[in-house]
Order: structure tokens, then sequence, then C-alpha cells
């Protein structure tokens, strides 16, 4: 059987008409717009935000498409990834009758938007060492498995899923294959971002919540063929990214030499971090990481988690996760931060 998208889009979906707005009917270079019942007169703010946004971004795509190498109709932008992830399973899933697949363990997104839409999901826990089970994956997959999650760099673990893997996937599923690269700016391997042309399939999400600082913003993007796009533009909330984000975010995209200049300082954080941490007779191991975070595995960590709360740091406490057992969790701080955690850890050794 051959990938074919309309076999996998929900028969209500392709059927319903998109809601037309104002802003989308209207393209032209008119200067009194009376068609949307905005304030004329302004808002209540230095900047004026009395008008509705660019319902598709285009300003802000086209900025992306020029740093991503990618056009700019491939482009889907959201309320954050998250906003992607739900789309797929309302644009793509029937509630009650299909499955996705994920691979814990992962990230928790994927599940939470599958329970609030009524799809079941089957998990196929990664091998020991961290990359997918394939023999697993191909047994878990029927007819009704639309979609497969796959996170890379994965979260928690923080390593990067061996492309060869996602590659045969790719090749053999005939639903989609979605890749979150949440932390692709801190990886070695390279983004799927040109694999987009040989595989119809193939979803990339990625996100302006993490190497590029702006998780306040609330803006990620899901890159995929057109058809795939036009889907997602179809189901979407018609001004779903706001006139702020989308200003500051075309701000933000100019300043990429900062951006780079972090994510380095991030590795070398975590380099140091890691090397600190191996000092530590409480540290049991600590995994290699693609990502902004390690994955820690040591003595007492439930306690570990209590005590370094009770001193104001704050890490994500995995211990009682599959395949994580005994972990946390930790985003590389600044370098201030992160002595203070090596203190704080060698005071608990005490
Ligand atoms: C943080 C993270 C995201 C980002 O979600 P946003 O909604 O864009 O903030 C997506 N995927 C993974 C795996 C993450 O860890």
């Amino acid at each position: 059987m051959e990938f074919n998208l309309e076999n996998l889009v929900r028969d209500n979906i392709k059927k319903m008409t998109a809601y037309s707005s104002a802003r989308h009917e209207y393209k032209g270079d008119a200067s009194i717009f009376l068609d949307a019942n905005e304030n004329s007169f302004g808002s209540p703010l230095p900047v004026n935000y009395n008008r509705y946004p660019d319902p598709m971004q285009w300003e802000l795509k086209t900025k992306l498409s020029s740093i991503k190498g990618i056009p700019s109709q491939n482009i889907f932008l959201g309320n954050g990834s998250d906003e992607a992830i739900d789309l797929l399973f309302r644009i793509f899933c029937n509630p009650g009758k299909d499955n996705v697949l994920v691979f814990p363990p992962t990230y928790g997104m994927y599940e939470v938007c599958a329970a609030t839409n009524d799809v079941t999901v089957k998990k196929v826990p990664l091998l020991e060492n961290f990359q997918l089970d394939l023999d697993a994956i191909e047994a878990a997959i029927d007819a009704t498995t639309k979609i497969i999650f796959i996170c890379s760099p994965n979260n928690p673990t923080g390593n990067s899923i061996q492309r060869t893997a996602i590659e045969i996937l790719l090749n053999n599923f005939n639903g989609l294959v979605v890749i979150d690269e949440a932390y692709i700016n801190y990886a070695k391997q390279k983004t799927f971002i040109p694999e987009l042309t040989e595989y119809p399939n193939l979803v990339i999400l990625q996100t302006l919540s993490k190497a590029w600082g702006l998780a306040g913003l609330r803006l990620g993007m899901a890159y995929a063929g057109k058809p795939i796009i036009d889907y997602f533009n179809k189901v979407k909330y018609p001004y779903n990214i706001n006139t702020a984000t989308q200003q500051l975010a075309i701000e933000a995209l100019g300043n990429i030499l900062s951006v780079n200049n972090w994510t380095k300082a991030t590795t070398e954080q975590k380099s140091w971090l890691q090397e600190e941490l191996t000092k530590l007779d409480l540290i049991e191991a600590i995994y290699p990481s693609d990502a902004n975070f390690i994955l820690v595995k040591m003595k007492e960590a439930r306690n570990v988690y209590e005590y370094l709360t009770s001193k104001g740091i704050i890490v994500r406490d995995r211990s009682r996760v599959i395949l994580c057992n005994d972990c946390l969790r930790i985003t590389i701080g600044t370098s201030d931060e992160n002595k203070k955690l090596v203190n704080a850890l060698n005071d608990y050794l005490k």
C-alpha cells in the first residue's frame, strides 16, 4: 500500500468548510477597514493592538523560511508546538477508533492530547539504550494506527534517535511520522527538514521555546508537505498567533547570533556540569545528552529532589518514569546556577 493522505484524514475534516475571516477574504491595499468590527479608534496601550493579526502570519513565515530553508507554504505556526500536536489528533484521528504510537519515556503532551481527543495511545518503550524497538513497533502498528510520535533529541533521556531507524519508519509506515525536534539546536544530529521533499508522511515539530529563549511568547512550528499544512490551516483558530507574538518573533529571528552564543554556552556548561557531577558519590550515571538538559541516575533520587527543592532549586523528578528509575532531569542553567546546584549536592552528602 502507498501513502495516501486523503485516506488518513477524518471524513468530517475533509467535508467541513473552514471559517473565513474578514482579514482572510480581503487581500489588497485598502486604507479604511470597516469589515471586522474592531475598535477603529485605537487601544488603551502605547502600542495599538486594535486590529486583528494576520491569520496566516506571512511576514513571520517569510523570515522563518529563509532561516530554515523551507518554503512558507510548508510552515504551520501554532501557540507552541503543543497546538500542532493537538491539531494532528483533531485532523487525523477518529475518536474512539484510531490509535497512535509513542515511545516512552518521552514527552507527555502526545498522550495528553490523545486523551483529550479520545484516541488510544499504544506505548512501545524504548530499548535500554533509549533507541527505537523496531520489531515491537512493527508488531504494534495496525490498520487504525494514524500517527507515530518520535521525539529526537528525546525528552527526558536527552539522546538523539538513530537516523536510520527513523528512515525505516518513514519508508514503511503509511501513516504520519512526526519528529519532534524541540531540542534540535543543541544536537549533533541534523534536522530532518531536507527530507520533507522526499517523504509526504513526514511532519517535523520545532519551537521557539527552548534554544530561542522565547517560551513565554508561545510559538511553535510544524513543517510538512503542503497538503498536510493546508489541513492545519483549515482546522486552526483563524487568529491563533497574536500580533505581539508575530512582531516580537520577527524581531527575535533577526538576532540569531545571540541564540548561537547561548547554545554554545549551554554546551560548555553541560560539559562542566557533567564533569562536576561525575565526582559525586551520589551519581550512578549521567546519560549522554544532545539537548539542554541531562538525565542523571543517582542514589536516593526522590530525597535529593526534595532536598534541592528545600534549597530553592527545582529539577524534574523522573524517578518513577519507565527506564528512568532513580533519575532526575536537570536543565543546564547559567554558570552561577550550575555552581549552586553542585554546591547544594555536595551539602546533601554531608
Ligand atoms: C518543550 C518541548 C516542546 C515545546 O512545546 P511548546 O509548546 O512549543 O513550548 C515540544 N516538544 C518537546 C519534546 C519538548 O520538550
